[in-house]
């Protein structure tokens, strides 16, 4: 075991469990993120607190977690760039395989939930190392799918003025006299896309 791993705030030790199928041990931990977790748009920042109550039980592959995650991410409404905040709370469960079992995890990773993931058992494969389960990626992979594609600072919010960059919703009844109607036209082109969100990953 290495001593630099156990550093980590995402590892955690299971050797009272290692070895010993039908055992169970609940554990809350709570961590300060070592850096921001999330997408360009909204994360849990860097030092804010993530809550984590785990239950890990020995089963005869390794080691199964089952957890959720709490913590407060912050971002920026992506119509109209002003603070949006979110409360977190995130489910996973995954098993980490004894190295000689972990050939075998797809499949029983996938009965273990009921089949209902599949589609990432073939890229994730999670193993023991030694006692120690790193659950960092783990959380980061359910922290950015729970996060929205595009937060909003409200669901209607109204954006921004494609003229002037006023932010809409302070202003309901703003508007610019246009000169020349054509661009009027050009204005009502300029409405949000959903390309930003491809961009993700
Ligand atoms: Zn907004
Ligand atoms: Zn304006």
């Amino acid at each position: 075991m290495a001593a630099a791993e156990l550093e980590s705030p995402w590892v955690v030790d299971t050797r009272e469990l290692v070895r010993r199928p039908g055992s169970m041990r609940e554990l809350s931990r709570t961590v300060s993120a070592p850096e921001r977790i999330g997408t360009d748009v909204i994360a849990i920042q860097a030092d804010h607190t993530v809550e984590m109550e785990l239950r890990l039980e020995s089963v005869v592959e390794g080691v199964l977690v089952t957890g959720t995650v709490q913590a407060e991410a912050s971002g920026l409404c992506v119509r109209c760039l002003d603070d949006v905040g979110e409360t977190l709370e995130v489910f996973f469960q995954e098993l980490f395989a004894y190295p000689e079992r972990a050939s075998h995890h797809s499949a029983v990773a996938a009965s273990h939930k009921g089949g209902k993931d599949q589609q990432t058992d073939e890229e994730e494969q999670h193993v023991l190392d030694g006692d120690l389960m790193d659950l960092e990626e783990i959380v980061r992979d359910a922290v950015v799918t729970a996060l929205p594609f595009q937060p909003v600072c409200q669901d209607d919010c109204p954006g921004l003025c494609s003229e002037c960059g006023a932010r809409l919703a302070d202003d309901p009844d703003h508007h610019h006299d246009v000169i020349d109607p054509r661009w009027s036209a050009l204005a009502s082109l300029s409405v949000p896309t959903d390309d930003d969100e491809k961009k993700r990953n």
